[in-house]
Formats: structure tokens, sequence, C-alpha cells
């Protein structure tokens, strides 16, 4: 049962000697990126989703440490490290998820960092508890947590405020064919369904203008954390048999037989598998490329090219 709650678990195949030291840093995601007028500060960040767009809205302007990469295992109960917590201390500027997603992250700094700067994609977005806190695959709170953390920046290091206006000008740019891709597809997709083993990409599939028809059953025990009974288990199995929805969105970070059931069955009816990630994968160039590619599959899927 803990298996397949551990929804992020995947990555933890390749938990590594590495990953499990502490923090990994990046610089700037861009050596061509003018130099900072200032000092770089340090800046932390829980996961490397927020991590990417911190690192780019940052530029030289911070040294980026991400906690949790694509291999440090499931976001959802992360446990830190002695060097993770050594990351918060001495941070000016940490960003985190928030509504519960990386509670960790929060204990940390609260513990040991009561001066810090804290952005929240969920107190930005005003997300109340209990809700989907996938909020990085919501474009809209994407775009406010970019400019709320481009703010916090100027704030910070107020001599560098036309710099991270020109960084955050430069993200919007880098961000135009992830908005045209969500925009195609709701162009298309008019009418069109889905299912999802978990709700990582629920935010996304609204925003692209798809029916959720995940049996409620189901999505309720996802929502609480708790095992679907056999008889919802039963019922999506049926919908996909059926080819009830048109596509099947499946978290390929989560662990877990009836996951992989619910993909076996619609590869038995032809019903297109679309692959989603919880945190950005090793390889991804940025957090839109990794977006867009994601969305081209899911076009691809829903027959839009
Ligand atoms: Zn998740």
């Amino acid at each position: 049962m803990k298996k397949f709650l551990s929804l992020c678990a995947g990555a933890a195949l390749v938990f590594s000697a590495a990953a499990c030291s502490g923090a990994t840093s990046s610089g700037t995601s861009d050596s061509s990126a003018p130099a900072c007028p200032a000092a770089a500060i340090p800046i932390t960040v829980s996961v490397n989703q927020w991590g990417n767009i911190v690192s780019q809205l940052a530029g030289q302007c911070g040294t980026v440490s991400t906690v949790v990469t694509a291999s440090s295992g499931d976001p959802h109960d992360y446990e830190p490290t002695t060097g993770d917590i050594a990351e918060f201390t001495n941070a000016k500027l940490v960003v985190i998820n928030g509504v519960g997603y990386d509670e960790w992250a929060t204990k940390a700094v609260s513990a040991n960092n009561s001066g810090v700067e804290v952005v929240s994609a969920a107190t930005v977005n005003d997300v109340q508890a209990g809700a989907n806190p996938h909020l990085w695959y919501n474009p809209e709170y994407v775009t406010a947590m970019s400019k709320a953390i481009t703010d916090q920046l100027k704030q910070l290091v107020p001599n560098a405020s036309t710099y991270f206006d020109d960084q955050q000008s430069a993200f919007q740019t880098a961000m135009k064919p992830y908005f045209a891709e969500i925009a195609k597809i709701k162009a298309g997709a008019s009418g069109k369904t889905y299912g999802a083993t978990e709700s990582v990409f629920d935010y996304m599939a609204q925003a692209c203008g798809l029916k959720n028809l995940t049996p409620q059953g189901y999505q309720n025990s996802i929502t609480n954390e708790s095992e679907p009974a056999p008889g919802d288990i039963a019922a999506f199995n049926k919908d996909l048999s059926s080819k009830q929805m048109n596509v099947l969105i499946f978290n390929t970070q989560t662990e877990g037989s009836v996951p992989n059931q619910l993909v076996a069955t619609a590869k038995t009816a032809a019903v297109p598998v679309v692959n989603v990630t919880e945190t950005m994968p090793e390889g991804s160039a940025s957090f839109e490329q990794w977006q867009i590619s994601q969305l081209e599959q899911l076009a691809t899927a829903l027959g839009l090219g």
C-alpha cells in the first residue's frame, strides 16, 4: 500500500550516494548572460520544478541550490539531510511550493533561518490547504510565481533591478512556445477527455480544456492518499477498456501495481498513454522545454499533431 502512495518514488531507483549528500548547486543557467551588477546571493529552492525557473530569473545574480532533483526520491515525503538544512540556513532567499508539498522545507526554514525571505507558490496564488499541490502544472500560477520571485529578487538586490527585469522578460519570451502549445491543444481538444493515474497533471489538463473522466471514487482516494477501492479500480479499467476517455495521463514517477495495470489496460484498448513526471527529469534543458515536450506528446495523443 505504501508503495502505491509513494507517488514519486520511481526516481528512488536511481537514488545515488551523490543524491543523498545534500543539495545540488547550479550557478547560472546561461553562461552568456550579462554579469550581475551586484554580488550574487545564495538562494535555496525545495524542488527542481521551481528551481529551474528561479535559476532563469536570478541569472548571474543568484547561486541557486535545489534540494530535490529527479534522482532524490519522492518530494511528497522527502526527508532533508543535514546538508540540505544547512542550505536553508545560509540562504538569503528560499523558494518553496507550499500547500503541504514540501513541508520539510518550511520546517527547515522556520527552525533555522527565521529572517530569510520566503516565496511560496501556494501563498502567491492563494492556494488553500487541501488543494491539488502540483502548482507548477498550472500556467497561471507559474506566471504569477515568476513575477513574485522577480519582485523579491529586486527587493533583495536593488542594484540589480534592471537586470532582474531583463531576466523576467527573457523568461516570458522562453515561455511563449509553452503557452502556444497549450492554446493549440485548447483550440483543438474541445470535448476531449482524459483519465489520470494521479493528480499531478490535472491543472494543465484543465488549462488545455480537457474533461477529467477519472472515476470519482478513484480520484477521492488519490486526493486522500489512500488506496483506491477495488471497485473504483475496476471502474477505471472498464472505462479504459471501453475507450470512454481519449487519453490516459500516467505519472511515471508513480510506483505500484495499480497505475501499471491501468497503463496495460489502456494499451490493450489502444487508448494513448501520455507520460508525465513530477519533477524535472535529468537532461531537460529547462522547465519550459520539459513542459513543452509533454504537451507535444499530449497533442499527438489527441490527434492534434
Ligand atoms: Zn505528486
